[in-house]
């Protein structure tokens, strides 16, 4: 089976960091993965579970949003989360590491393309010849094939197309209730999908 890792959201948190280029602060319930924003005044305000608008939750337009996180190095500097290491460990014991590729969407920024590939080349040298840069996922769809991927979107798309996909666990999509035990959740899932017999691939 072929493995399509989406990046943002799922290894990169682009979520924090695209709210503090946006003036505000994003803090994590440990024990729920529960998500309170709050603005350079100190008003906080809950994150309501599944809300995948990260934009209108702050006040801003999409344009707006999208505005703020033009600059250098933002992309560059997005920090892997905690949870990369085991990841990509299970998911390369599970399916073979060579089966395992990097599918992320780029933004309209210029500085995206670059730094998404300087990104991988920083912090995941070994996928570094394993990504695809693109925003149409669902073309990659096929019986063997499974997405990885924090949007409802993207993994509806992908499966209506005949692919398989993993709706990863964070507090704006549907599987919200995972987000805090969020690789117990992927490693008891990912099993339906483990190759038969020998499954460490190499
Ligand atoms: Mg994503």
């Amino acid at each position: 089976m072929k493995i399509l890792l989406d990046v943002d959201g799922v290894l990169a948190d682009f979520v924090t960091e695209a709210c503090h280029y946006n003036d505000h602060d994003l803090h994590t319930d440990p024990d729920t993965g529960a998500l309170t924003l709050m603005d350079s005044r100190g008003d906080e305000w809950p994150w309501p579970a599944g809300e995948y608008d990260i934009a209108g939750m702050m006040g801003f337009t999409a344009c707006e949003f999208w505005h703020h996180l033009d600059y250098k190095n933002f992309w560059l500097g997005l920090r892997p989360y905690d949870h990369v290491s085991h990841l990509l460990t299970l998911l390369a014991r599970t399916f073979g590491k060579k089966n395992i590729c990097l599918l992320t969407t780029p933004a309209l920024s210029e500085h995206c393309v670059p730094e998404k590939i300087q990104w991988i080349e920083k912090h995941l040298p070994d996928y570094a010849e394993q990504y695809l840069i693109g925003p149409a996922k669902e073309f990659c769809a096929h019986d063997d094939s499974l997405l990885i991927d924090d949007s409802d979107a993207n993994v509806n798309k992908f499966r209506n197309a005949g692919g398989n996909a993993l709706l990863f666990p964070q507090w704006w999509n549907t599987n919200w209730r995972h987000a805090h035990n969020r690789m117990r959740f992927i490693e008891a899932t990912i099993k339906s999908w483990a190759p038969k017999g020998d499954t460490d691939a190499g």
